[in-house]
């Protein structure tokens, strides 16, 4: 009895220390198990942190006023210190967006809005004036991620025209709305008609005026087409802008006024996605100005993209290719702007001047208007 007594106190102490052997071993596991996560989870937050520190998200800016045949000579110092204020308002609002996490899109779309509230460029407020004394206004943007666009053409009491060209994008089954339809649609958006008298300018006036002029003069007047070089003279002054945010995505938008003296409800590249506006996230983001006809036959902004996207081409070099070799060789002129998915800024024009500006990532701010 004693020895059985023994035996089974003996038998129970010898289980409970197997129990526990058993319950230290599962807990050494654990333990050991735990200290390797926790090792694992915080070299994986030390390679991220690094990555962060050495990646941080890149985004930049580019915009254009217009090019043509703007030279020093014929500008005054105020003009001149105007026109760069109101592009350095243009670009910070947009880098603003971009540097605080916003989309390209709405960089793009606020900082056009800029130029079109100010006289100076030909497009919104400084639209300049048709054969007819009327103005029509054209615009598009284009999205890089998603291929999505929007465009508005010959619109004539719409103060943003930007603006309408992003709802016809979202809001729409469509691409491109034109006219008085176009205007149907932006009233049931919410978007205010404003009267067309908003848009009248002297300057702009004066400036067709002069233009019918030198019409008159012309003693075969049915050659007056867009060949003419008086009309290849007149003042450009669209106004564009491209932009990389953080998130990787580009986008592009183009707003113009068109060419003075148009007629026949005339339509330049402006809002032909591929010609004045393309966006691709896998290239880069361009927005053109320059004349119009030209730059459609080319597919000015498309080429650029493709240029990259099927030749390898840096965007510096697509930007050359089409702006100082296809466009001249064509007869056409005018320039673009563009930034591709790494960043890089091309600002390219093979006329006298191109308004324009490009801030960087770091805040860096470029401005210029000749070919200096
Ligand atoms: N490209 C515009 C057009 O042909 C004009 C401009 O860029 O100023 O309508």
């Amino acid at each position: 009895m004693e020895n059985s007594g023994f035996y089974s106190i003996f038998g129970k102490s010898f289980k409970i220390m197997q129990k526990h052997r058993i319950l230290t071993f599962i807990l050494l596991i654990f333990i050991a198990f735990g200290c390797k996560n926790e090792h694992t989870a915080s070299s994986e937050a030390s390679v991220s942190e690094e990555k962060n520190e050495t990646k941080a998200p890149t985004f930049g800016i580019v915009i254009h006023g217009g090019a043509g045949t703007i030279l020093k000579e014929n500008m005054s110092d105020s003009l001149e210190a105007a026109y760069k204020a109101k592009l350095e308002e243009a670009i910070r609002t947009g880098h603003e967006i971009l540097k605080n996490g916003g989309s390209a899109m709405e960089a793009v779309t606020k900082t056009i809005n800029i130029m079109e509230d100010s006289p100076l460029f030909n497009a919104g407020k400084g639209s300049v004036f048709t054969h007819e004394e009327t103005n029509e206004l054209d615009a598009s943007v284009m999205d890089g991620a998603t291929l999505n666009a929007g465009a508005v053409t010959g619109v004539t009491q719409i103060k943003n025209p930007i603006d309408l060209a992003l709802s016809v994008m979202n809001d729409s089954p469509h691409v491109m709305l034109s006219g008085k339809g176009a205007e149907t649609f932006a009233q049931e958006q919410g978007f205010e008609l404003v009267d067309p008298s908003y848009f009248y300018t002297e300057n702009r006036f004066q400036s067709l005026q002069r233009v019918k002029e030198r019409e008159a003069q012309k003693a075969d007047a049915e050659k007056m087409v867009f060949t003419d070089p008086f009309i290849k003279d007149a003042k450009f002054g669209t106004v564009g802008c491209a932009a990389l945010d953080k998130n990787g995505n580009l986008a592009a938008g183009t707003s113009t006024g068109g060419m003075t003296n148009k007629r026949w409800n005339r339509i330049g590249d402006a809002p032909i996605i591929g010609a004045g506006t393309y966006a691709n996230n896998a290239t880069c983001a361009v927005s053109s100005t320059g004349w119009g006809e030209y730059f459609i036959r080319a597919m000015v902004a498309h080429d650029i993209s493709a240029l990259m996207e099927y030749k390898g081409l840096s965007l510096e070099a697509a930007a050359k290719e089409v702006i100082q070799k296809k466009v001249p060789e064509l007869g056409g002129d005018g320039g673009i702007v563009s930034i591709d998915k790494d960043g890089n800024v091309a600002m390219e024009f093979n006329t006298a001047g191109m308004y324009r500006a490009h801030m960087n990532a770091e805040g860096e701010l470029v401005i210029g208007i000749y070919s200096e």
